[in-house]
């Protein structure tokens, strides 16, 4: 199986393109954009259907409107930033596929944009329905997905629209084909040594990912909230830090299989714990084997910290999800932001999947040390978890018919 590059599809000149974005921003209260980066990631795609002087119209979802017009998820902030971005301008349809975006498509010239709106506007995009499918394909004779951060979704312009085309017509934005050499290169032939750093709230949301990597990796650190179900497993009080008393038994399978494959399984060696959820509780840093009665372990502490960088010292490469604590306050940011440091100046190939990561590691100022931030964190967890993602799925081609 294969995917077609923008280039391998040979895009006349002058020709109708349909591309899908994931322009899915965060905003703050006053619909300011404050992380541009899926936007900026987009941008070698919509030059090169630029330099060919393609008509460009791009369709992205923002949050989740459910399937009708609100203004507090309109892509005119997006419209903006890309038209800045760009220094081209932009043109923002008021709909998706009604009369003002198909009388503006109609109209656009060579090497203009075309930005629709909020494809969840309308409730078929997140039914994977044909009948919009097409519609939104009338506006490209060429089809491009880059909306890596939604392509482990079935909706209408990520999926039903991909079986509209054939495979001189369909093809991966440069962004998406990034995404996907990537995450493959890291689970079919990592260069090794190669450890996974997991960290995050729970070990529900990443059980699968973690029994999937366990033989594919070298060694695998584990942080965050999960840590605490796999200390318990081992017998431990964890106080009142997050557990997952179901999940026990699983996380013993993981510990055993682990042993079993030779894999080096690391757990924090001490923590910070606090008297409870909050900026301005008491914090005591403590091993283990200490955590006392009615505390909660929020962070990784020091000696965890230096464990963890001992581990990723030989590291080869490194792929990190999920934060070692509760980075977002201030008081227990700083074993994530010390392990970004550690991952940082290692010299391997470095792979932060994970909108949560990604934002810890921007924070710590080290995003231009990593080799390459997804731009997806479902997305990712899927792909990590082994799953074949229904956008991906739609792009395959067989065979190595040249277009002509
Ligand atoms: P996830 O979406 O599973 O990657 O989880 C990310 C979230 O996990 C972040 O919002 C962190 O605040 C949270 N988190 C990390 N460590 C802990 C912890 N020890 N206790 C509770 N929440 C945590």
């Amino acid at each position: 199986m294969k995917i077609n590059s923008p280039k391998d599809i040979n895009i006349k000149k002058g020709s109708r393109v349909f591309l899908r974005c994931d322009f899915n921003v965060p905003l703050d209260e006053f619909g300011n954009i404050t992380d541009d980066r899926r936007i900026k990631m987009a941008l070698p795609t919509i030059k090169y259907l630029l330099d060919n002087d393609c008509k460009i119209v791009i369709g992205s979802h923002l949050g989740r409107p459910k399937g009708e017009f609100n203004e507090k998820y309109s892509l005119a902030p997006v419209a903006k930033r890309l038209s800045h971005l760009l220094d081209e301008e932009v043109i923002l349809a008021k709909d998706v596929v009604g009369p003002d975006a198909k009388e503006k498509a109609k109209n656009l010239k060579d090497s203009q944009i075309l930005l629709l709106e909020n494809l969840r506007f309308d409730p078929r995009e997140t039914k994977d329905d044909i009948e919009f499918a097409k519609e939104l394909a009338e506006y490209g004779e060429y089809y491009i997905n880059d909306a890596f951060g939604v392509s482990h979704r079935a909706h209408a312009s990520v999926h039903a629209i991909a079986t509209l085309y054939d495979e001189c017509h369909k093809a991966a934005g440069f962004l998406l084909l990034k995404e996907i050499n990537f995450f493959y290169k890291l689970l079919k032939n990592p260069v090794r040594p190669f450890v996974a750093v997991v960290g995050g709230s729970k070990v529900s949301g990443k059980l699968q990912a973690l029994v999937n990597l366990l033989d594919k990796v070298d060694k695998m650190i584990i942080g965050g909230g999960m840590a605490f179900t796999f200390l318990k497993a081992l017998g431990y009080n964890v106080g009142n830090s997050l557990v997952e008393d179901d999940l026990i038994d699983e996380a013993k399978k993981i510990m055993e299989k682990a042993k079993e494959l030779g894999v080096k399984f690391y757990l924090p060696v001490d923590i910070v714990v606090a008297d409870k959820f909050s900026e301005d509780s008491i914090v005591k840093y403590v091993t283990y084997q200490e955590i006392p009665d009615g505390w909660m372990g929020l962070d990784i502490g020091p000696a965890s910290v230096r464990l963890f960088g001992e581990v990723l010292w030989d590291a080869q490469t490194i792929l990190w999800n999920g934060p070692m604590g509760v980075y977002e306050m201030d008081k227990f940011s700083r074993g994530t932001f010390k392990i970004s440091h550690e991952i940082a100046r290692t010299h391997g190939i470095k792979v932060v999947g994970g909108g949560d990561t990604a934002d810890a590691v921007a924070r710590a100022g080290d995003s231009e040390e990593m080799t390459f931030i997804s731009t997806g964190g479902g997305a990712s967890l899927e792909l990590l978890e082994g799953k074949k993602l229904p956008g991906i799925a739609a792009l395959e081609i067989s065979g190595d018919k040249i277009c002509a």
